[in-house]
């Protein structure tokens, strides 16, 4: 979607300073590895599908570029995410010269284009690097999981998540956060499942609200300056993931440095084609999404 890259876009629909955050640091460089995904959840936040190409397959050689060039900056781990990143051809490889350098995090949906290529993956194990993986397990409901998942696919991802578990990998889960939700009984209702995995009962388990599909525009308040100072310590700015981190996204045959994570649907967010140019940019906090981390503290991160 594109934006109005005028005043309007600086202020907010009562003509005052929007919000911002000037990053600090790269701590996190998260690469989107494309949208296309063996799923189809009705839910997605990226819109991914089977054959979906709104944002392109990660190649090895840019990954490598922005990976070498994140080194400069003191980077201290890669995270990937999609669409599902086992689907991408490359994506063993990518993995393979991440970790040669840098911790990381792959979000998966632990179903067959991970389980299929577990071959690969061990080998991983000796790289070194640490890799974690964090597994989509929506519900601790199978059925509900499996309304948006498609039928036996809660069973494949807990199977995968105790098989690498076992293995030797990091484990997490994430899950939707329903409106209204006590999460201390929603987080325990997954104690069995770990048990039957044999994973630690205490998994860390990241919690997503409902960010609506890319290109919609629900209304949520908006962020002035004052906003952020107001109800905000400067402790609480700081976890803002546009403070601390990056995102590579491919679009139309080449990638950008969005701000983080959940705005790649908005193109005041593509920051710059090099980690240089997108690290002096302030991010203006316009997309609906934002008010999620002003709000709630909505983050991809697991710190
Ligand atoms: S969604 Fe959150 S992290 Fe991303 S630009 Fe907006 S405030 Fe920053």
């Amino acid at each position: 979607m594109k934006m109005d890259n005028s005043n309007q876009w600086h202020c907010t629909s009562q003509n005052e300073p929007r919000g911002y955050i000037q990053p600090q640091s790269l701590d996190e460089l998260w690469f989107h590895a494309g949208t296309n995904c063996n799923l189809r959840c009705p839910f997605c936040l990226e819109g991914s599908k089977p054959g979906d190409n709104r944002i392109e397959f990660l190649t090895l050689t840019d990954a490598r570029r922005f990976m070498d060039e994140a080194l400069e900056f003191g980077v201290k781990k890669f995270s990937f995410t999609g669409g599902e990143p086992f689907v991408n051809p490359e994506f063993i490889q990518i993995l393979d010269y991440a970790l040669e350098l840098r911790p990381c995090l792959v979000l998966t949906n632990a179903t067959e284009p991970l389980m299929n290529q577990i071959g690969d993956v061990l080998p991983l194990l000796d790289r070194p690097n640490s890799l974690n993986f964090r597994v989509s397990l929506d519900h601790p409901d199978p059925v509900k999981h499996d309304e948006s998942r498609g039928r036996g696919n809660f069973r494949k991802a807990l199977a995968t998540l105790g098989r690498l578990y076992r293995e030797g990998f990091g484990v997490s889960i994430a899950r939707l956060m329903l409106s209204g939700e006590d999460s201390a009984t929603v987080d325990c209702a997954y104690t069995p499942y770990f048990e039957s995995a044999g994973v630690p009962l205490d998994l860390t388990i990241i919690k997503f609200p409902d960010f609506h599909l890319p290109g919609s525009l629900p209304q949520v308040a908006e962020i002035t300056e004052t906003c952020m100072t107001r109800y905000l310590s400067a402790e609480q700015r700081d976890k803002f993931m546009c403070n601390f981190s990056k995102m590579i996204v491919r679009k139309n045959g080449q990638c950008g440095v969005y701000a983080c994570t959940l705005v790649d649907d908005v193109e005041n967010y593509d920051l710059g084609k090099t980690l240089h140019e997108a690290m002096e940019k302030r991010v203006l906090l316009g997309h609906h999404r934002c008010y999620s981390c002003f709000a709630g503290g909505a983050s991809c991160s697991e710190g």
